[in-house]
This record gives structure tokens, sequence and C-alpha cells, in this order.
């Protein structure tokens, strides 16, 4: 009997088929385009996408966000709101702190706040904790919310902050008390300036758009951590 490669290929489709009906084996829910996000899973290239398809769901972002570890996030669901005309919010809540404290606390996109802890728990604190061998304690930022264009722009794209989908990310402070600044440590060969650079790299993983001193002088001092676009990193 002459065995056809059609018919063997519809026996494999019909026996891998069969195994996940029976799971006799499983995709890790992380790499599983179809499971929901949680926060303790591991990062995996998928999540980025999970996470995009999330800007529109309030009720799923907010399961999400509930996933998060004890003392991970705290945080407040806000109602749709305007605050200034021509910038209307929805799907935002207001991030209090994260395992690090910040500022003052700040508005987000649902999004945005996912990505925020997703990004502390599995690259800064693991990062801070590999160069300088304690946890950061305290980050300092220039706010999510502007009413406002594109940096230097009248006409023309609303940014990224104008629907809270941003964050502008300035300083760390570590558990010791030392302040790791971008303005002064950007590109120091020091372990501050290493840790500024892969923290500015691991970001590119987890926000759609990064900008840091590399991209302009608007940036000089901070780095942006915005929603939109797919690893666009400056
Ligand atoms: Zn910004």
């Amino acid at each position: 009997m002459k065995i056809h490669a059609r018919e063997v290929f519809a026996l494999i489709a019909i026996v891998v088929g069969i195994g996940f009906e029976k799971q006799w084996w499983t995709i890790p829910r992380e790499w599983a385009p179809w499971q929901p996000l949680y926060v303790a899973d591991p990062l995996t290239p998928v999540t980025q996408w999970k996470l995009s398809r999330l800007a529109g769901n309030r009720e799923a972002c907010l399961a999400a966000l509930e996933t998060a570890p004890q003392g991970a996030l705290e945080y407040v669901p806000l109602d749709d709101h305007t605050p200034v005309e021509g910038c209307p919010l929805s799907n935002v809540v207001r991030v209090q702190r994260g395992a690090a404290a910040f500022n003052r606390g700040f508005v987000a996109s649902c999004p945005l706040a996912l990505s925020w802890t997703l990004y502390e728990q599995h690259r800064l604190q693991p990062l801070a904790e590999e160069i300088f061998g304690q946890p950061i304690a305290r980050v300092q930022h220039y706010g999510s919310f502007a009413c406002r264009n594109i940096y230097g722009r009248k006409e023309g794209r609303r940014s990224e902050h104008a629907s809270a989908e941003a964050i502008d990310v300035a300083a760390f402070r570590l558990a010791d008390g030392r302040r790791i600044e971008v303005l002064k440590d950007w590109g120091g060969e020091d372990a501050a300036g290493t840790f500024l650079k892969r923290a500015q790299e691991d970001a590119c993983g987890l926000f759609g758009t990064v900008l840091g001193p590399g991209y302009n002088a608007a940036h000089a001092n901070h780095f942006h951590l915005g929603m939109r676009g797919v690893s666009f990193c400056r």
C-alpha cells in the first residue's frame, strides 16, 4: 500500500488536535495568545501582543491588573472623564505606587499601568538587584497626562500624554538612598550608566515607544515610556 504525504499530514493534525483536547501537552499560559495576561507570568514575545489587545477592553485590562502580586501595585480605577477640554480620558486608573514609591501618583491608561508593573517586576527591580544588590525604593517622574500634541508640533498628532498613555521617568532612588538620574548618569561607564542603558533597553519589549537622551534634547533628562507603536526605541 502506498502512503500519501497528504494522509500522513492529516493523521498528524488529528493527533495534535486530540493532544490539545486531552491536554497531553499544553502551551504555557504566557505563550498562549488566547489566554489572559497575568502579571506574575514570565514575559514572552506574546506578552506585548496581549497588552496591545487590552487598550480597548477596560474589563479585561482591569482583570489583568488585579493579578498583580500583593504589594506590586496600588491603584484606583477611574471613570472615563475629561480633565481638560479636548483630551478625554477613557480606560484609566490612578496609580498610587508600584513596589517602589513614586514622587506622586499619576493617571495612567490601564495598559500603561499594566506595562509599568510588568516592567518593574520583571525587569527594573531584578536589574537593580543585579547591578546594585538592592531594590529601587522610589521612582521620580515628570508626569503622565498633558493635553498637548507631540513635542514641538503645533498641528498634528496628539502626544501619548494627551490620553495618559505615557510616563516620563527622570530618576531612581535605591534602597540605600543613592540616586540615579537620567540627566546626570546617562552615558556613564559606571554602574549607574550601565543601569540606565539596560533599563531603557529592557523597556523596549514592553512599551510601544521608548525615548531617551539618545533621541533628542527634549529627552535629555527622562525616559518617555509610551504605549503606542511597537518597540520604537531611540
Ligand atoms: Zn513623554
